[in-house]
């Protein structure tokens, strides 16, 4: 085991989860964020976003972790810095590189003043390109030295999946790093070496596009799953039962393949968008990937006219269980349950919405909507949309209840009076 001093910028989703992790392979970890009270909640062993295990971890290696709010600072007393900054959609979908930028200018004036080499890894999601284009020239102009030579710089995306992020990093598929000098390599797989995983080492603008790949893959799949799922309820076919025939084939798999009420989240939107509007630039039209998103935009609709079908939804209650954009999560970014909230009250109904974790995040994109206490209040409405796979919906009372399912929960599909699936 190599025990390395590394800074990790951006304590969000991906920073926190790759600091705890890293810290726990014997690494000295410096936070870096612009929030103190996020970092003293590190440091006092509290994640400051809710994911299974990452307290736990904080706590156990408390003594290797601390925290920071000057960039440079952290980067001067460390040897390697992890950029785990966000890279938002601007208005139009493309890439927003304000906070790549600004870390990048940081770093940059800390390296001019650094003796030893430095190893800088991005980690954020980038468009194919960023790294070389933008974050190599902004720091070689602040710290006036040439990157590969007296400072190492690689791509390394993260294909972590909140929920089971922890999980993912200690045993993912495969770590894709983007090298272009063999010390900074060295540096890298000394990182990744006591996981015992596969390293894949390419050059830094295709291990960027790796990760867009990954994820407009997935999204595809998704999506595809959803077409076919509105056919198959047309048909009176469960999709979930075709996609389990047609998953077994080991050429397809049966991951990330279920039919509902689309895919939300801090990445697969955003990376999609991206990706469009950079194929936009480049002067070709994308229409796999706009179909895509065509799809997933359209699923939510679909779930309010389906309960359209059961009642006159004006003037109604209607219960929406489940806010997080997937379970496990406290994260609503481009939840499937904003469109559906906005849908509802636009159409006149009252909404009463719970989620086990994730109410607070949720609450200032519908702060006048009732939040319930638990979810047996939720179920007191005139009729229930899930949003969410939460597992403790699988325990729920459904009986005598009018039910409209987006993520297949099977109880309530048993025992409620009216169940509709958006696609079974
Ligand atoms: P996030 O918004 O949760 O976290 C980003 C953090 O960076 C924020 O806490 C922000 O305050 C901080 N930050 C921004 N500028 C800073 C600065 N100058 N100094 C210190 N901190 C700064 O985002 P995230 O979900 O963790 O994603 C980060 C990156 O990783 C994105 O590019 C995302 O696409 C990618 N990614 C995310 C996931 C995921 O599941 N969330 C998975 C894979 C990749």
């Amino acid at each position: 085991m190599y025990e390395l001093n590394i800074a990790v910028i951006g304590t969000g989703y991906v920073g926190a989860v790759t600091g705890a992790c890293l810290a726990n392979l014997g690494n000295t970890i410096i936070f870096v964020g612009r929030n103190k009270e996020k970092l003293n909640l590190i440091e006092s062993g509290k994640s400051p976003i809710f994911e299974p295990g990452l307290d736990q971890l904080l706590i156990d290696n408390n003594e290797r972790i601390s925290t920071m709010t000057d960039l440079s600072d952290a980067v001067y007393k460390t040897d390697i810095t992890f950029i785990c900054v966000g890279t938002p959609s601007k208005f139009d979908g493309s890439i927003d590189l304000q906070q790549i930028n600004d870390v990048s200018v940081a770093i940059g004036k800390s390296l001019a003043t650094s003796e030893k080499r430095h190893t800088i890894i991005v980690k954020s999601t980038v468009l194919p390109g960023t790294t070389e284009q933008l974050v190599i020239p902004v720091l070689e102009r602040e710290s006036g030295k040439k990157a590969f030579l007296e400072f190492g710089i690689a791509s390394n995306p993260e294909f972590l999946k909140e929920g089971s992020a922890i999980e993912d990093f200690f045993h993912t598929d495969r770590v894709v790093i983007g090298v272009n000098d063999p010390e900074t390599e060295n540096v890298i797989k000394k990182i990744y070496s006591s996981l015992n995983v596969p390293i894949f080492s390419t050059n830094i603008k295709t291990s960027e596009m790796i990760k867009y790949v990954s994820n407009a893959f997935l999204a595809t799949k998704i999506s595809f799953a959803n077409e076919i799922g509105n056919l198959c309820k047309q048909m009176e076919i469960d999709s979930y039962e075709v996609f389990r025939g047609v998953g077994l084939d080991t050429r397809i798999s049966p991951h990330f393949f279920r039919s509902g009420i689309g895919f939300g989240g801090s990445c697969f939107p955003k990376d999609v968008r991206a990706l469009i509007a950079h194929a936009r630039n480049l002067g070709i039209d994308p229409r796999v990937l706009k179909a895509v998103m065509g799809t997933n935009e359209d699923q939510p609709v679909k779930m309010v006219e389906l309960l359209k079908h059961h009642m006159d939804i004006s003037g109604k209650t209607v219960g929406v269980l489940g806010l997080s954009f997937k379970p496990d999560s406290d994260d609503v970014r481009e939840s499937r349950a904003i469109p559906i909230i906005r849908l509802l009250i636009e159409q006149g109904a009252a909404v009463i919405a719970f989620d086990p974790v994730a109410m607070d995040n949720f609450k200032p994109h519908f702060p006048d909507i009732h939040f319930a206490e638990t979810a047996e209040e939720v179920l007191a409405t005139d009729a229930i949309l899930i949003v969410t796979e939460w597992k403790e919906f699988e325990n729920l009372d459904y009986r005598g209840k009018i039910i409209i399912d987006g993520r297949r929960i099977e109880k309530a599909r048993k025992e409620s009076k009216i169940y509709e699936g958006v696609c079974w």
